[in-house]
């Protein structure tokens, strides 16, 4: 680890500036871990910070509500930007640098190429978020290009995200390493989310049905149950029945495709995605047979 941090954190908003300074660590040979994120963040976000800090010499933070995987009707322009604070948060965990470009930078005039995904990007969220995934894919390889790490750390919080970064990166040979961190929670379960600042204390409470709901499959499973489909089906009754819930979608799919299962395999994993008031939250639970 070196001791030399700088005790202002430096901002970067220019790409070169911020390739220079990987590189020149990267010839001095240590290793730069890199995190991405939307700001406002979170402890689910600074515990990607420390399993960075763990293994890597040299830590980046960027910091960039990417536009592009934000549909017309989401809530991009009300997303929460604390600024000051998340600089502040990143200083705490010893970032070495914060990179935060504009979008005019990141998608300047003229801007016509993306990654296309393939593979399981047509389920679940990209069933129900068009072009999403393309919109974060493209931005990651860009990112990956801009700050060339070593390590890249995402989280499985945003589960079917992380699994096609991996892809995209097997099959466009990305050399970064991907490392994915578990989900942070409240005490009570509920997953760490920037949008839970929308949530109401009423909204709080009723969100909870998610993560109660997905941990009672993985207790199902645990205790021995073998029915998949028969979950499946009791967990979407349940949260049909929710209250002040609007489901998108609550599956239970094989860990590595995705695809919707009716019958256990090793490593499987129960998604949801709903509404809550004006709120859409996502949440996950990977179950595995090897526990019981
Ligand atoms: P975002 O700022 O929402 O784009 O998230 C940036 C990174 O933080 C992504 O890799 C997310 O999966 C991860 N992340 C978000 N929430 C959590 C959480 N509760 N626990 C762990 N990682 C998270």
């Amino acid at each position: 680890m070196t001791a030399d941090s700088d005790p202002s954190l430096p901002v970067i908003e220019h790409p070169d500036a911020i390739r220079v300074r990987v590189q020149e660590w990267q010839r001095k040979g240590e290793r730069v871990g890199l995190v991405p994120t939307m700001g406002a963040l979170h402890e689910g976000h600074l515990s990607l910070m420390r399993a960075a800090k763990a293994e890597c010499d040299r830590l980046v933070v960027t910091i960039f509500v990417n536009p592009a995987q934000f549909g017309p009707n989401e809530d991009l322009s009300r997303y929460p930007r604390p600024f000051t604070r998340d600089v502040e948060l990143c200083q705490a965990e010893g970032v070495d640098v914060i990179f935060h470009p504009q979008p005019a930078t990141m998608y300047p005039e003229g801007h016509a190429t993306t990654v296309t995904t393939g593979g399981c990007s047509r389920l679940w969220e990209g069933a129900h978020r068009t072009g999403h995934f393309d919109g974060v894919t493209t931005v990651v390889l860009k990112l990956f290009l801009i700050v060339p790490a070593d390590i890249a750390y995402f989280g499985l919080k945003d589960y079917q995200q992380q699994l096609l970064i991996r892809r995209m990166c097997t099959d466009l040979n990305v050399p970064i390493e991907i490392r994915s961190c578990p989900t942070v929670r409240e005490p009570d379960g509920l997953a760490l989310s920037s949008r839970n600042v929308f949530l109401s204390p009423d909204e709080r409470q009723r969100a909870l049905q998610l993560s109660d709901t997905l941990q009672w499959a993985e207790e199902q499973v645990s205790s021995g149950r073998d029915d998949i489909a028969a979950i499946r089906a009791e967990l979407q009754h349940r949260l049909q029945q929710a209250d002040g819930v609007i489901l998108d979608y609550v599956t239970i799919a094989d860990a590595g495709t995705l695809e919707e299962l009716d019958t256990p395999r090793e490593q499987m994993v129960a998604l949801i995605a709903a509404k809550v008031g004006n709120t859409r939250l996502i949440d996950n639970r990977v179950i595995s047979l090897e526990r019981r």
